[in-house]
């Protein structure tokens, strides 16, 4: 049963989070295939908006197999209080609305999007761009009352979306500049965001200027904007209290709000450094940051680079060492704009600290990383493992290398023969085992995995 008389399958909150695997879609639009993908929100002159229109260039749901298509979603919005500051927040919430449609999953933000559609939910009568359009049409209507009149246009033919994302990005490059250049000491309010929680219960964002939300699509301006227009809604103000550490950017608000949003499971965290309580991660960052232990220094690896990184792992496995609301040491997601910040990793060192990324990722963001490291950071085309690593770093007297003299790392070679011993251990559980841990109390373990990186069997000793 619909909530709505001409869509065939339900809308609710109940699907978000709803994960569909390639082998029950029907079909997917953008994500890792497909090069050039967008979704963007502009805000226009009443005038200029045709209400209820929703237009598809390009082929239809109904006439795709199963394939990666491109695809651009193109949200146009008018009112008297619709501004454009608050384009980004109305275009995260394409993500949020999508996913409330059963059977479709999206991920991902702007230039990055990936939706994927279900057999059953084709199946079902689910097949035209007109009834996404529609859902999407009634979900801004009702719970956005600002947006009086709203056209969406799907793109799917490959031409016009190679045309548009040129305009999107731009777009995009001009909302983050204007965020640029307000400082974390000049305000007295942070904003905190949930719409990743049906992916990743116990992630809960701390948006500052000069920290991005990890998905690159909120500023601290938007978060502004969309608490004013929205006060109930997923984005909300975070006092940012006292500054108890002002390098690793920990402050008593932003520690208040993660406990109050995840249930108590994260208690701290320090927004500038990679380290103990770095920011949790959702699943929707723009790129990760890594740590490297053979050279002590951090990588980046983006969500579209197709390689492994130097540690021979792709970004889908460093991400999901890390996804999922987890505050993992030495790992978490980051933005692209994050990375333009004065603030980026400064505990740790910032730039100086940063030994590997894609040719790529580091081409977006040449432009902030200090001149005197730059060509110091390895790329894909530098070197392919950690040992050659290592050797780039101290022919190009990388700053990392001068932390080798005070915590001498081991030559890699050595490191990589002591890896190899340590084979990864997976301990086989039964369904269910109780592990008890003493005063009476036992713990309750249900389909379990237990990883470790080594494992030792000592005889015990009376
Ligand atoms: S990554 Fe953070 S800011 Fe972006 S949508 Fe998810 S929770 Fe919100």
């Amino acid at each position: 049963m619909s909530m709505f008389d001409d869509v065939p399958v339900d809308v609710g909150v109940i699907y978000e989070g709803e994960r569909i695997r390639w082998a029950d879609a029907h079909m997917e639009l953008g994500g890792p295939r497909i090069e050039r993908k967008f979704e963007l929100v502009r805000a226009r002159p009443m005038d200029k908006v045709k209400d209820g229109e929703i237009k598809i260039i390009g082929p239809d749901i109904k006439d795709m197999e199963k394939k990666s298509y491109p695809i651009g979603i193109l949200v146009e919005v008018a009112g008297k209080e619709v501004e454009e500051e608050l384009e980004g927040v109305i275009e995260r919430r394409i993500h949020e609305y999508c996913n409330y449609i059963e059977g479709l999953m999206h991920v991902n933000q702007r230039y990055d999007v990936w939706l994927r559609l279900s057999e059953k939910s084709f199946k079902k009568g689910l097949n035209t761009f007109t009834m996404i359009g529609k859902v999407l049409y009634r979900l801004y209507k009702n719970e956005l009352p600002i947006i009086e009149k709203i056209q969406i246009t799907f793109f799917t033919d490959k031409a016009k979306v190679d045309e548009m994302y040129e305009m999107a990005m731009k777009v995009y490059e001009a909302r983050d500049a204007r965020a640029r250049g307000l400082r974390d000491e000049d305000v007295t309010e942070f904003y905190g965001c949930n719409l990743c929680q049906s992916f990743a219960p116990t992630h809960s964002c701390v948006i500052t200027p000069q920290r991005y939300a990890n998905c690159g699509a909120i500023s601290w301006f938007d978060g502004r904007a969309a608490a004013r227009v929205d006060p109930k809604g997923p984005i909300f103000k975070i006092s940012k209290g006292e500054c108890l550490d002002p390098i690793k950017g920990e402050y008593s608000g932003a520690n208040e709000s993660l406990k109050k949003n995840t249930m108590g499971t994260i208690t701290r965290v320090q927004l500038y450094t990679a380290f103990g309580y770095p920011h949790t991660s959702c699943g929707c960052f723009e790129a990760a940051a890594f740590y490297i232990p053979e050279v002590d220094g951090l990588g980046i690896v983006h969500r579209g680079y197709k390689g492994t990184a130097v540690n021979g792992l792709t970004f889908s496995a460093i991400a999901d060492s890390t996804a999922g609301g987890r505050q993992v040491d030495g790992f978490h997601g980051i933005s692209f704009e994050y990375m333009r910040s004065p603030k980026f990793l400064q505990a740790d060192d910032g730039w100086n600290r940063i030994v590997w990324m894609p040719k790529d990722a580091k081409e977006r963001v040449k432009d902030f990383i200090p001149a005197e490291v730059i060509d110091k950071i390895a790329t894909e085309e530098d070197v392919s493992t950690v040992e050659e690593l290592a050797a780039f770093l101290k022919e190009k007297k990388h700053p990392v290398v001068e932390r080798w003299k005070a915590m001498p790392v081991k030559a890699p070679a050595e490191e990589k023969a002591e890896a190899a011993k340590e084979e990864e251990f997976v301990m086989p559980m039964p369904p269910t085992a109780a592990v008890p841990i003493g005063g009476g109390f036992k713990i309750i373990l249900k389909d379990a995995k237990i990883y470790a990186k080594k494992i030792r069997i000592v005889r015990e000793t009376d």
